[in-house]
Protein backbone atom coordinates (compact mmCIF):
# COMPACT_ATOMS: atom_id res chain seq x y z
CA UNK A 1 0.00 0.00 0.00
CA UNK A 2 1.11 3.71 -0.66
CA UNK A 3 2.33 5.46 2.63
CA UNK A 4 2.18 9.42 2.80
CA UNK A 5 5.42 10.92 3.87
CA UNK A 6 5.38 14.61 5.16
CA UNK A 7 8.61 16.48 4.53
CA UNK A 8 9.01 19.20 7.07
CA UNK A 9 11.45 21.30 5.51
CA UNK A 10 9.29 21.82 2.52
CA UNK A 11 5.98 22.48 4.80
CA UNK A 12 4.97 26.49 4.63
CA UNK A 13 1.90 25.40 7.19
CA UNK A 14 -0.37 26.54 4.64
CA UNK A 15 -2.53 23.63 6.13
CA UNK A 16 -4.65 23.21 3.05
CA UNK A 17 -3.93 19.48 3.53
CA UNK A 18 -5.97 19.38 6.92
CA UNK A 19 -8.56 20.96 5.27
CA UNK A 20 -8.82 19.28 2.44
CA UNK A 21 -8.34 15.26 3.97
CA UNK A 22 -12.01 14.03 3.86
CA UNK A 23 -10.61 11.57 6.59
CA UNK A 24 -9.84 13.61 9.34
CA UNK A 25 -6.24 11.85 8.80
CA UNK A 26 -4.02 15.08 8.97
CA UNK A 27 -2.93 17.12 12.39
CA UNK A 28 -0.12 19.75 12.67
CA UNK A 29 1.11 19.80 16.42
CA UNK A 30 4.31 20.79 17.38
CA UNK A 31 5.92 18.18 16.87
CA UNK A 32 5.10 18.26 13.00
CA UNK A 33 2.40 16.95 10.90
CA UNK A 34 0.73 13.64 12.44
CA UNK A 35 -1.08 11.08 10.11
CA UNK A 36 -3.06 8.82 11.19
CA UNK A 37 -2.29 6.08 9.35
CA UNK A 38 -5.62 3.77 10.21
CA UNK A 39 -7.63 6.92 8.98
CA UNK A 40 -5.74 7.48 6.09
CA UNK A 41 -7.04 5.96 2.85
CA UNK A 42 -4.28 6.93 0.23
CA UNK A 43 -6.40 9.43 -1.67
CA UNK A 44 -3.44 11.80 -2.36
CA UNK A 45 -5.80 14.56 -2.06
CA UNK A 46 -3.75 16.39 0.24
CA UNK A 47 -1.05 15.69 -2.02
CA UNK A 48 -2.42 17.33 -4.63
CA UNK A 49 -3.47 20.47 -2.59
CA UNK A 50 -0.11 21.29 -0.85
CA UNK A 51 1.42 24.55 -2.80
CA UNK A 52 4.81 23.51 -1.49
CA UNK A 53 5.14 19.77 -2.32
CA UNK A 54 5.55 18.72 1.21
CA UNK A 55 3.59 15.47 1.17
CA UNK A 56 4.21 12.65 -1.06
CA UNK A 57 2.61 9.41 -1.88
CA UNK A 58 5.20 6.53 -1.58
CA UNK A 59 4.78 3.17 -2.79
CA UNK A 60 3.30 1.76 -5.51
CA UNK A 61 1.17 -1.14 -6.14
CA UNK A 62 1.85 -3.69 -9.05
CA UNK A 63 -0.32 -7.03 -9.62
CA UNK A 64 2.38 -9.40 -11.46
CA UNK A 65 1.26 -9.05 -15.49
CA UNK A 66 1.97 -4.92 -14.72
CA UNK A 67 5.51 -6.17 -12.35
CA UNK A 68 6.41 -8.50 -15.20
CA UNK A 69 5.54 -6.08 -18.15
CA UNK A 70 7.89 -3.43 -16.00
CA UNK A 71 10.52 -5.99 -15.52
CA UNK A 72 11.07 -6.89 -19.46
CA UNK A 73 10.84 -3.70 -20.45
CA UNK A 74 14.62 -3.67 -18.96
CA UNK A 75 15.89 -7.41 -20.41
CA UNK A 76 18.34 -5.56 -22.63
CA UNK A 77 19.83 -4.10 -19.80
CA UNK A 78 20.29 -7.41 -17.92
CA UNK A 79 21.32 -9.36 -20.73
CA UNK A 80 24.05 -6.79 -21.30
CA UNK A 81 24.77 -6.13 -17.37
CA UNK A 82 24.28 -9.91 -16.21
CA UNK A 83 21.81 -8.56 -13.55
CA UNK A 84 18.86 -9.46 -13.04
CA UNK A 85 16.09 -9.05 -10.74
CA UNK A 86 16.20 -9.34 -6.81
CA UNK A 87 12.91 -9.55 -4.69
CA UNK A 88 13.27 -7.67 -1.49
CA UNK A 89 11.18 -5.71 1.13
CA UNK A 90 9.81 -6.11 4.10
CA UNK A 91 9.95 -9.88 3.47
CA UNK A 92 9.55 -10.85 -0.12
CA UNK A 93 8.63 -14.80 1.16
CA UNK A 94 4.95 -13.75 3.13
CA UNK A 95 4.06 -12.98 -1.31
CA UNK A 96 4.61 -15.86 -1.90
CA UNK A 97 1.58 -16.60 -4.01
CA UNK A 98 3.07 -13.29 -5.75
CA UNK A 99 6.35 -14.92 -6.28
CA UNK A 100 4.79 -18.37 -7.60
CA UNK A 101 2.58 -16.79 -10.20
CA UNK A 102 6.18 -14.27 -11.28
CA UNK A 103 8.69 -16.44 -10.93
CA UNK A 104 8.34 -19.30 -13.56
CA UNK A 105 8.01 -16.20 -15.98
CA UNK A 106 11.16 -14.65 -15.19
CA UNK A 107 12.43 -18.17 -15.61
CA UNK A 108 10.96 -18.83 -18.54
CA UNK A 109 13.09 -15.60 -20.27
CA UNK A 110 16.06 -16.54 -18.42
CA UNK A 111 16.42 -13.73 -15.90
CA UNK A 112 18.22 -14.01 -13.46
CA UNK A 113 16.16 -13.78 -10.20
CA UNK A 114 17.86 -13.36 -6.70
CA UNK A 115 15.34 -13.56 -3.17
CA UNK A 116 16.36 -11.37 -0.24
CA UNK A 117 14.95 -13.10 2.97
CA UNK A 118 15.27 -13.69 6.51
CA UNK A 119 13.63 -17.36 5.95
CA UNK A 120 11.55 -17.01 8.86
CA UNK A 121 8.59 -18.33 6.92
CA UNK A 122 7.21 -22.40 6.75
CA UNK A 123 9.53 -24.76 4.31
CA UNK A 124 6.78 -25.36 2.35
CA UNK A 125 6.70 -21.82 0.68
CA UNK A 126 9.91 -21.91 -0.14
CA UNK A 127 9.25 -25.42 -1.54
CA UNK A 128 6.68 -23.76 -4.19
CA UNK A 129 9.71 -21.33 -5.50
CA UNK A 130 12.76 -23.05 -5.33
CA UNK A 131 13.01 -24.23 -8.79
CA UNK A 132 12.84 -20.72 -10.12
CA UNK A 133 15.46 -19.33 -7.98
CA UNK A 134 19.41 -18.57 -8.55
CA UNK A 135 20.91 -17.15 -5.68
CA UNK A 136 18.97 -16.36 -2.32
CA UNK A 137 20.18 -13.34 -0.01
CA UNK A 138 19.68 -15.28 3.08
CA UNK A 139 19.64 -13.43 6.46
CA UNK A 140 21.48 -14.99 9.49
CA UNK A 141 21.15 -12.67 11.95
CA UNK A 142 21.77 -14.29 15.47
CA UNK A 143 23.18 -17.76 16.62
CA UNK A 144 21.96 -17.44 19.37
CA UNK A 145 18.12 -19.03 19.92
CA UNK A 146 17.19 -17.31 23.05
CA UNK A 147 18.31 -13.75 22.03
CA UNK A 148 16.91 -14.24 18.33
CA UNK A 149 13.49 -14.91 20.23
CA UNK A 150 14.15 -12.16 22.54
CA UNK A 151 14.70 -9.72 19.53
CA UNK A 152 13.22 -11.08 16.89
CA UNK A 153 10.20 -12.99 18.15
CA UNK A 154 10.74 -15.38 16.09
CA UNK A 155 11.81 -19.27 15.74
CA UNK A 156 15.97 -19.34 14.81
CA UNK A 157 15.50 -22.81 14.06
CA UNK A 158 12.68 -22.38 11.16
CA UNK A 159 15.03 -19.85 9.66
CA UNK A 160 18.66 -22.34 10.13
CA UNK A 161 16.70 -25.76 9.09
CA UNK A 162 15.26 -23.20 5.88
CA UNK A 163 19.05 -21.93 5.01
CA UNK A 164 20.00 -25.88 5.13
CA UNK A 165 17.05 -27.21 3.19
CA UNK A 166 18.44 -24.54 0.38
CA UNK A 167 22.09 -25.35 0.29
CA UNK A 168 20.84 -29.15 0.34
CA UNK A 169 18.83 -27.99 -3.13
CA UNK A 170 22.45 -26.53 -4.30
CA UNK A 171 21.03 -23.22 -4.63
CA UNK A 172 23.81 -20.68 -4.21
CA UNK A 173 23.33 -18.49 -1.28
CA UNK A 174 24.97 -14.95 0.00
CA UNK A 175 24.66 -15.04 3.88
CA UNK A 176 23.65 -12.00 5.01
CA UNK A 177 24.61 -10.41 8.69
CA UNK A 178 23.29 -7.01 9.71
CA UNK A 179 25.58 -5.42 12.73
CA UNK A 180 23.34 -3.76 14.48
CA UNK A 181 25.59 -2.08 17.57
CA UNK A 182 24.07 -4.23 20.91
CA UNK A 183 22.50 -6.72 18.81
CA UNK A 184 24.07 -8.89 16.52
CA UNK A 185 27.77 -7.54 16.76
CA UNK A 186 29.66 -9.10 19.29
CA UNK A 187 32.14 -12.07 18.89
CA UNK A 188 30.33 -14.76 19.98
CA UNK A 189 27.67 -13.85 17.66
CA UNK A 190 29.48 -13.66 14.53
CA UNK A 191 31.48 -16.95 15.34
CA UNK A 192 28.65 -18.96 15.93
CA UNK A 193 26.83 -17.87 12.33
CA UNK A 194 30.18 -18.15 10.31
CA UNK A 195 30.50 -21.84 12.27
CA UNK A 196 26.97 -22.51 11.39
CA UNK A 197 27.70 -21.47 7.73
CA UNK A 198 30.85 -23.66 7.86
CA UNK A 199 29.11 -26.71 9.10
CA UNK A 200 25.84 -26.69 7.32
CA UNK A 201 25.54 -24.63 4.61
CA UNK A 202 27.81 -25.81 1.61
CA UNK A 203 25.95 -23.73 -1.39
CA UNK A 204 27.42 -20.52 0.71
CA UNK A 205 29.05 -18.35 -2.44
CA UNK A 206 30.32 -15.87 0.06
CA UNK A 207 29.19 -14.27 3.85
CA UNK A 208 27.89 -10.35 4.23
CA UNK A 209 28.00 -8.01 7.18
CA UNK A 210 26.35 -5.64 6.72
CA UNK A 211 27.20 -2.59 9.35
CA UNK A 212 24.27 -0.65 10.57
CA UNK A 213 23.01 1.81 8.42
CA UNK A 214 21.12 5.06 9.96
CA UNK A 215 19.92 6.31 6.73
CA UNK A 216 16.85 4.95 6.83
CA UNK A 217 16.18 7.34 10.35
CA UNK A 218 14.83 10.50 8.37
CA UNK A 219 12.21 8.46 6.05
CA UNK A 220 10.80 7.08 9.73
CA UNK A 221 10.40 11.05 10.63
CA UNK A 222 8.99 11.40 7.26
CA UNK A 223 6.53 9.03 7.44
CA UNK A 224 6.15 9.86 10.86
CA UNK A 225 7.20 6.00 12.78
CA UNK A 226 8.68 5.52 15.63
CA UNK A 227 12.33 3.94 14.95
CA UNK A 228 13.79 1.87 17.76
CA UNK A 229 17.54 2.36 16.75
CA UNK A 230 17.22 5.74 15.82
CA UNK A 231 19.81 7.14 18.90
CA UNK A 232 21.99 3.97 17.75
CA UNK A 233 25.36 5.04 16.22
CA UNK A 234 27.57 3.56 13.61
CA UNK A 235 29.75 0.63 13.95
CA UNK A 236 33.29 1.74 13.12
CA UNK A 237 35.82 0.59 10.22
CA UNK A 238 38.30 -0.88 13.12
CA UNK A 239 35.26 -3.34 14.35
CA UNK A 240 33.83 -4.09 10.93
CA UNK A 241 37.41 -5.46 10.15
CA UNK A 242 37.65 -7.43 13.15
CA UNK A 243 34.00 -8.82 12.84
CA UNK A 244 35.50 -9.91 9.43
CA UNK A 245 38.80 -11.71 10.76
CA UNK A 246 36.31 -13.39 13.37
CA UNK A 247 34.22 -15.07 10.52
CA UNK A 248 37.17 -16.11 8.62
CA UNK A 249 39.30 -17.59 11.50
CA UNK A 250 35.57 -19.65 11.98
CA UNK A 251 36.63 -21.07 8.40
CA UNK A 252 34.72 -18.83 5.78
CA UNK A 253 37.16 -18.05 3.12
CA UNK A 254 35.01 -14.93 1.06
CA UNK A 255 33.85 -12.74 3.72
CA UNK A 256 33.23 -9.20 2.72
CA UNK A 257 31.56 -5.97 4.87
CA UNK A 258 30.03 -3.29 3.30
CA UNK A 259 27.93 -0.39 5.06
CA UNK A 260 28.94 2.91 6.17
CA UNK A 261 30.86 3.61 9.20
CA UNK A 262 31.70 6.41 12.03
CA UNK A 263 34.62 9.10 11.18
CA UNK A 264 37.63 8.08 13.98
CA UNK A 265 36.29 11.13 15.90
CA UNK A 266 32.78 10.73 16.13
S1 LIG B 1 -3.97 10.74 1.43
FE1 LIG B 1 -6.18 11.29 1.54
S2 LIG B 1 -6.88 10.31 3.44
FE2 LIG B 1 -4.64 10.32 3.54
S3 LIG B 1 -4.14 12.19 4.66
FE3 LIG B 1 -4.09 12.73 2.47
S4 LIG B 1 -6.16 13.48 2.03
FE4 LIG B 1 -6.29 12.41 4.00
Amino acid sequence: EPDLMWYQTRCVVALECVKVCQEGALKLTEDGMRIDRKKCTGCGECVKACPAGALELVGKTYNAEELLDEVLRDRAFYDKSNGGVTFGGGEPMLQIDFLEHVLPKLKETNIHVAIDTCGAVPWKYFERIIDYVDLFLFDLKLSDEEKFREYTGGNMRLVTDNAREISSHEIPMWVRTPIIPGYTDDRENIEGISQFVNRNLASTQRYDLLSFNNMCKSKYERLDMNWELKHARLIGKERMEELKKIAERAGLSNVRWSGPTKMEDD
